[in-house]
């Protein structure tokens, strides 16, 4: 039996569209038949190849691994799942045994493997989700946004290690998981909370989702306007989702002396960091996040999706057929959209 699956060939940009054999699931997998699969940055630097992707990623891969899907098939030792359950995948798949994992802290686990990333993924018409990562999707949960869990996720996971009531937050950032953390911001009972992006249409697409302040890096001073709009104390809470070197200094800058700043965008390498007027001397404390909480994320994730006071469907600006990827991984370049979903 074969599957239509996108993979990644060769150490070039780009990707090819092909027949597989459709996986064989192990004792504690699940055959998840995909319904609906999420573009990621790192599946656009798979794509694109760059030293991310050729530094961490055996070829071929199947790639893909923010998805939601159906239970086709489940392994003889899976006890929590059956055929017919709607799932969405935690794409870290902790190893069990390690100090982490026994003590409650999957998600760093030592010897993490990342669906899509060092296995095949699910950019696919079938894949193989290990019980260990598997979330039952509440029934008024559609793929599309089962898909959107996982990054959603990292939002809520953000906005966690910090009290957002009553403070001023600003979130570097709006692509999806900006978004995501801001409108968990509004909704924990910020005072305000700033988005600050360079791309308009990010902006905009904040702003719909109820983000009260957007700053525009290329066009403002963002220092200065936190600087004017708090009148020179800072902000309380600062998260950086951009990855972006330069962002960084700048980004504690608008922190507050005894504020929080918590750091989650993906540097590429060493940063030069004013450590000792933007942490040590404003006693800031740094957190640093990733993935996550399995599985406390998750119910706080779905507990805000079922609670009807956030729309998150929105985020979703584009979707495509899976033979599509060309032109869908053309848009995800452009750092301008919203979330990007292959309807499979
Ligand atoms: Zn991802
Ligand atoms: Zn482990």
């Amino acid at each position: 039996m074969e599957m239509k699956a996108l993979i990644k060939e060769k150490p070039v940009q780009g990707a090819t569209f092909q027949n597989r054999p459709i996986p064989q699931i192990g004792e504690n997998d699940l055959l998840v038949r995909v319904r609906a699969a999420a573009i990621c940055g790192t599946d656009i630097h798979i794509y694109q190849w760059n030293e991310y992707a050729a530094s961490r990623i055996k070829l071929p891969l199947l790639f893909g691994h923010e998805y939601s899907g159906e239970v086709m098939e489940v392994g003889k030792n899976v006890t929590n799942f059956k055929r017919g359950d709607r799932v969405a995948a935690e794409t870290h798949v902790p190893c069990g045994r390690c100090f982490q994992c026994t003590t409650g802290l999957q998600h760093i686990c030592q010897d993490m493997k990342i669906l899509g990333v060092h296995r095949d993924g699910a950019f696919s018409e079938y894949t193989i989700l290990p019980e260990v990562c598997a979330w039952k999707l509440d029934a008024s949960i559609t793929y599309d946004i089962g898909a959107t869990m996982e990054p959603f996720g990292i939002g809520v996971h953000a906005m966690s290690k910090t009290k957002p009531a009553g403070k001023k937050v600003i979130i570097f950032g709006c692509g999806p998981i900006g978004i995501y953390a801001q409108m968990v911001a509004k909704l924990s009972g910020a005072e305000y909370v700033i988005g600050v992006d360079v791309s308009q249409e990010r902006l905009d697409l904040a702003r719909n989702m109820g983000t009260d302040i957007l700053l525009n890096a290329k066009e403002v001073n963002v220092v200065d306007e936190v600087n004017k709009m708090t009148k020179g104390l800072g902000v309380d809470i600062v998260v950086e989702l951009t990855g972006n070197k330069n962002v960084l200094n700048d980004a504690t800058k608008t922190l507050r002396r005894g504020g929080e700043i918590v750091l989650v965008g993906l540097f590429s390498g060493p940063v030069e960091w004013d450590v000792v007027n933007n942490v040590i001397y404003k006693e800031a404390k740094v957190y640093g996040v990733t993935g996550r909480i399995m599985w406390e994320t998750w119910w706080s994730a779905q507990s805000m999706l079922l609670s009807g006071k956030m729309d998150v469907r929105p985020v979703i600006t584009h979707r495509f057929g899976l033979k599509d990827y060309d032109q869908a991984f053309q848009m995800a370049q452009s750092a301008s959209t919203g979330k990007i979903v292959f309807e499979i």
